[in-house]
């Protein structure tokens, strides 16, 4: 298949991979954070931490959509479709992830909530088109990727004139939790997550452009490599890396030339603006309370704010207490640092969201890896 198959070949990678060890200085180590879950997912599907010099290692960050949903949400989406009665509408993988009281989505489905798994944002929008008598809420979770889907479908709702539509926002976004981790005790202060660089999402850069890694870059000296989803991209990446880190530099580059570039894509730029503003503060799973770092939805169009039409308080719940998803969301620990990685915790009983979607660093670990701890 062209376009893909170029970015798998092995003997390639064979080739990177030498040249990698030829640019890393074995006086040194390198540590790099892939922020996104889709780089955390190639790099265990294709093995490519066994690709890399014992001095290079790659650390997982809190780039899976999914993983950084707090509980708190999850349990508004729930008492959405136990208490008030709605059609509650998400994507398949929010369907699993644990809440309060040993619920998820999927179990208060069989407690009887209407909710449904959807493709998409328009597909929402359809079945509220189909059900006037019901109410459609769209549970909309994840990062720039995912948000100027959900603002067509709020303009299109508009533009329908629907009244049984709404949208429960919980969009966050990258560059926040990128200064999070740098600004965390555990890097600035401590050192226990020593961090060289960063592997640059693919598909959130393609909305945003390289140019909002520039500050972290300036700021923090701290090297950005955009990479894309396929296993040479993410070691032409840490090539990348590692040679800015050998020459002092810390810019940003792109590796993924062939779908981001500096400025992103505008026109969903501008959309996002239109029908969202930054929130004050909102909670993510396991970083705590960020500021500016989600979205919610413009007053214009405050009829298709869930929050606003349904009484929705938010309350912070805290993690199952087993459950070192937070640590492993800031690149405090790895996957089998859990003790109930892989016994309590698997991907059909999860216990933490990390064990939740295929993006996850648990769950990829479990998959593609967790064989190498016994080995
Ligand atoms: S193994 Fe399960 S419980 Fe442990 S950190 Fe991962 S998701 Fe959380």
């Amino acid at each position: 298949m062209k376009y893909i198959d170029e970015f798998r070949d092995g003997e390639v990678a064979k080739g990177l991979a030498e040249a990698i060890r030829r640019e890393a200085n074995p006086a040194r180590s390198y540590h790099f954070m892939e922020f996104c879950g889709g780089h955390t997912h190639a790099i265990s599907r294709y093995g490519v931490s066994d690709l890399l010099p014992a001095n290079v290692k790659m650390i997982h960050g809190p780039g899976c959509p999914v993983c950084v949903l707090p509980i708190g949400r999850v349990d508004q989406a729930i008492r959405l479709a136990l208490e008030q009665g709605v059609t509650l509408c998400t994507y398949g993988d929010c369907l699993r992830v644990p809440a309060s009281d040993s619920l998820s989505l999927l179990k208060a489905k069989a407690r009887g909530g209407d909710i449904r798994m959807v493709y998409s944002s328009a597909d929402a929008v359809t079945l509220a088109q189909k059900n006037p008598e019901k109410q459609v809420v769209f549970f909309a979770i994840g990062f720039e990727t995912t948000t100027p889907p959900t603002a067509v479908a709020i303009k299109q709702a508009a533009a329908l004139g629907l009244k049984n539509f709404s949208v429960l926002c919980c969009h966050v976004l990258t560059p926040s939790a990128i200064s999070s981790i740098l600004e965390s005790p555990e890097v600035r202060q401590w050192g226990t997550v020593p961090l060289d660089g960063f592997i640059g999402p693919a598909h959130v850069s393609t909305i945003i452009g390289s140019r909002p890694y520039e500050f972290f870059a300036e700021e923090y000296r701290k090297p950005v490599v955009i990479a894309g989803f396929e296993p040479l991209d993410v070691m032409q990446a840490i090539k990348m890396l590692i040679r800015q880190v050998n020459e002092g530099r810390a810019e940003v580059e792109n590796e993924f030339s062939r779908a981001v570039d500096r400025d992103g894509n505008k026109k969903a730029q501008q959309l996002v603006a239109e029908v969202f503003e930054m929130r004050k503060n909102f909670e993510w799973r396991g970083l705590n309370i960020l500021p500016y770092s989600a979205l919610r939805i413009r007053s214009q169009f405050a009829e298709f704010d869930a929050e606003k039409r349904f009484p929705l308080g938010y309350q912070s719940v805290a993690d199952h207490k087993a459950c070192e998803c937070g640590a492993i969301l800031r690149g405090v620990k790895r996957p089998q640092d859990c003790k109930i990685f892989g016994t309590v915790c698997t991907p059909e009983n999860p216990v933490g969201s990390c064990m939740v979607s295929s993006e996850g660093a648990c769950a990829a670990h479990y998959t593609y890896g967790r064989y190498k701890d016994v080995a």
